[in-house]
């Protein structure tokens, strides 16, 4: 009961950013006067993500299922050259949790892996994965052998390849992004050719292909690092937002802390006015750690509080004060790693079929986050948006990827709006997102590539200084352009 209510209060302090798009729809055209709503309708033929908002045509979608050896390697060569025969493009994508077509190739040949087959080595503190196999599906495998995932998104629905293609980050401190606890890949460049790509082998080809969203090779499967399940328990700590960045900086710099993140309030009177600290410290007893839980009826009663707020300000109040203050005093208890971690998106679930939720993310430096919060309370509540939660996380520097978010150590936003389905809000929506982004990258920040495609070309060039260096590379290993996805179409393909 008590890591129950440990899981319901990280949901509702927003250890899951919030998502509940009406699963792989497909959207109709905006209508001209903007109001009516934009229809989620399944049309043969195309293919759409989580955001609901991104049907686009596709020739096929097949789904490969082999274990990662030679039947694997020989499928994706084979599909790889039938997409270069017919002139079409070729991607995988996981759980298609990205927001704008990242994972999904118009016109072209669309994969999707169906495997979950996990090697743990508990002497070398390494696993191999499967290419698409799903953090659920790591956790329960780990889980028994008292290991944890190091770094993965809050959410267990995602794929490993997935996840290391766009770089993902967790709240588990003091870590970078996921792809500094890749040891190697393996993968089948465009060429046909298998390669194992780490640090010390086809380096180039490792730091294009982390955070590279597919354009650079298909990921067959990822010798991942991985640490011990340990039993954690949490300090809440309320301060001014402004007071942020430095109790964060604290807090990561201590080694007793294991997990961190924070909170903002999100009432529009005092929008990200007042902030929640939460960290995690190893328990001193670490015997008979229970088998990671799912979600439990707090976690789901945590999720209609969470939905109930929408357009409601004394929910919002109640809620804050719940986070800040009751939720602390109840849910003061320990919980494992692998609990915390082992929650998959439905639980926030919005069964509105009007709403989609939108994530957005920003990475600041630390002394920059005052600014931060100055620019989101310049533009965030002036648009027509539901704003539903930030969580704030640390990223460690990463020094590999070409597409880096954190060049330096950095404090990510993670949030969450709920947009109303309709050419009008997503009008509000592109125009907030850009607004947004130009007071990032003007204070040196950068907006995460995995959510909608509202960017302006030189915004994405502003936050990814070395998106030209991607581009050409890709071009030698790719000179056909095989690998192809929105993120291609409409940016990097574009410099
Ligand atoms: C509710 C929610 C919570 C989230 N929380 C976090 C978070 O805590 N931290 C964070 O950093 N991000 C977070 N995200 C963003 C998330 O990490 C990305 O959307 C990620 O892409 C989701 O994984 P997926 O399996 O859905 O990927 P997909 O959308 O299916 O694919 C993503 C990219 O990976 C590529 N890819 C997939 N498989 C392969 C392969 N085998 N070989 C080569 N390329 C491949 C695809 O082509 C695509 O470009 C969150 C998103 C949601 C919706």
């Amino acid at each position: 009961m008590r890591n129950l209510t440990r899981r319901s209060l990280l949901l509702a302090t927003g250890g899951a950013a919030g998502w509940y798009g009406s699963g792989l729809l497909h959207a109709d055209l905006p209508v001209p006067d903007g109001t009516a709503r934009l229809a989620a309708t399944t049309s043969p033929g195309m293919l759409n993500d989580a955001s609901g908002l991104s049907a686009t045509p596709i020739n096929r979608h097949i789904t490969l299922n082999q274990p990662p050896d030679d039947s694997l390697i020989a499928a994706l060569r084979a599909e790889m050259a039938s997409a270069r025969a017919e002139g079409r493009a070729f991607n995988i994508g996981a759980a298609r949790h990205s927001m704008g077509g990242q994972a999904i190739p118009r016109d072209g040949i669309a994969v999707t892996f169906d495997n979950g087959l996990i090697e743990a080595d508990t002497a070398a503190l390494t696993y191999r994965a499967h290419a698409g196999a799903r953090w659920s599906q790591v956790i329960a495998a780990l889980d028994p052998l008292g290991c944890s995932p190091k770094v993965m998104q809050s959410n267990n629905d995602f794929g490993t390849a997935a996840t290391f293609s766009v770089n993902a980050h967790g709240w588990p401190v003091p870590f970078g992004p996921m792809g500094s606890t890749v040891r190697s890949v393996r993968m089948v460049l465009p060429s046909g050719d298998l390669v194992i790509a780490s640090r010390t082998e086809n380096a180039e080809i490792f730091n294009l292909a982390m955070g590279g969203y597919g354009l650079i090779g298909a990921i067959v499967d990822l010798e991942i690092e991985m640490v011990a399940n340990t039993r954690l328990i949490p300090t809440f700590e309320v301060l001014p937002a402004d007071g942020f960045a430095t109790a964060f900086r604290k807090a990561v710099d201590d080694p007793a802390v294991t997990m961190a993140y924070g909170r903002l309030n999100v009432e529009r009177a005092s929008f990200f006015r007042q902030a929640l600290l939460i960290t995690y410290r190893e328990d001193a007893d670490q015997t008979d750690l229970p088998a990671a839980a799912g979600s439990g009826w707090m976690a789901h009663l945590a999720s209609r509080v969470y939905r109930a707020q929408l357009g409601n300000e004394a929910l919002k109040s109640f809620r804050w004060w719940n986070e800040t203050v009751a939720g602390p005093r109840l849910g003061g208890g320990p919980a494992t790693r692998n609990s915390l971690i082992n929650e998959p998106v439905v639980t926030l679930g919005d069964r509105n079929p009007n709403r989609t939720d939108i994530l957005h993310e920003y990475f600041v430096d630390f002394d920059r986050f005052v600014d931060f919060l100055t620019a989101c309370r310049a533009v965030i509540p002036d648009s027509y948006q539901e704003f539903l939660n930030v969580t704030l996380r640390f990223v460690a520097p990463d020094p590999d990827s070409v597409l880096a978010f954190a060049p330096t150590p950095r404090i990510a936003a993670v949030m969450s709006f709920s947009q109303e389905l309709t050419a009008r809000a997503e009008d509000d929506m592109a125009r907030m997102t850009r607004r947004l982004i130009d007071r990032v990258t003007e204070i040196g920040g950068a907006y995460y590539l995995p959510y909608r495609p509202h960017a302006r070309l030189d915004q994405l060039t502003a936050a990814y200084p070395r998106a030209a260096e991607f581009a050409q590379a890709k071009r030698l290993l790719d000179p056909r352009l095989t690998l192809r996805n929105n993120l291609w179409d409409s940016y990097l393909g574009m410099i």
